[in-house]
């Protein structure tokens, strides 16, 4: 077997930090929850109702995976720089259309995530009917902490919060998830075959709100962990 050989050396595979291993978890593909909970969706003014509508989903390329305790700059093109705080599934093993009853098994563990958005231009494309793309698939805005292990555990409950600067601006719970873990995976896997490295943003709580450069955010998913993200200058 002759190894394959580049132009250019490729970039590294995106991987994350395990709780208690040495090898580290490649990341595969990176999924978002929109809407995930009633408070959030108010404030977008875009109410849920669960009883008539289902989940929806958008995706950032992994090369915009960061880690925990990074420093990013301030984007371009944005004067609307946003935090959500999220609880992140990691997907440990494959799964194309799983009932809610199944859905565990895909589960390796769980992380805490940063969405960091640039909110004027997803609400500006939101507005026109395009893509989120330039609001949402941001270099470096994927923020994942270390993944802790807890194969085929369902979390559903667990404080969820987050600061700036030591000021309290996100504070709800993983009981309030409109769609909760089971849900969200059977229901992804109808339309992808889910595979071990996905990672699951599933959605932020109300409280989201903007950033300037010099900003030190802290977060905490009770059970899980801490994430922390400092935003530096723009370049
Ligand atoms: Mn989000």
């Amino acid at each position: 077997m002759s190894q394959t050989r580049y132009l250019w050396n490729p970039p590294p595979v995106p991987s994350l930090a395990v709780q208690g291993r040495e090898e580290r978890y490649p990341v595969c593909r990176l999924f978002f929850v929109g809407r995930n909970y009633h408070a959030h969706a108010v404030e977008m003014g875009r109410p849920v109702d669960k009883t008539v509508e289902v989940p929806f989903y958008f995706t950032k390329g992994p090369g915009t995976l960061v880690e925990s305790g990074t420093t990013v700059a301030y984007p371009p093109q944005t004067r609307d720089y946003q935090h959500e705080m999220e609880l992140v599934v990691a997907i440990g093993a494959p799964g194309f259309r799983v009932d809610q009853a199944g859905a565990p098994k895909l589960i390796y563990g769980y992380a805490c995530g940063l969405d960091m958005t640039r909110r004027d231009l997803q609400l500006a494309a939101r507005e026109k009917g395009r893509p989120w793309d330039l609001g949402k698939d941001v270099e470096a805005s994927s923020v994942v902490s270390p993944i802790v292990p807890m194969p085929g555990t369902v979390l559903d409950r667990g404080a969820l919060v987050l600061s700036v600067n030591g000021l309290e601006r996100q504070n709800s719970d993983l009981s309030k998830l409109i769609w909760n873990v089971p849900e969200l995976i059977a229901d992804l896997s109808t339309f992808y075959h889910l595979q071990a490295g996905d990672l699951i943003f599933t959605g932020t709580p109300e409280g989201v709100g903007p950033l300037q450069p010099g900003d030190h955010i802290e977060g905490r998913v009770e059970g899980v962990g801490t994430i922390t993200l400092t935003v530096g200058p723009a370049e």
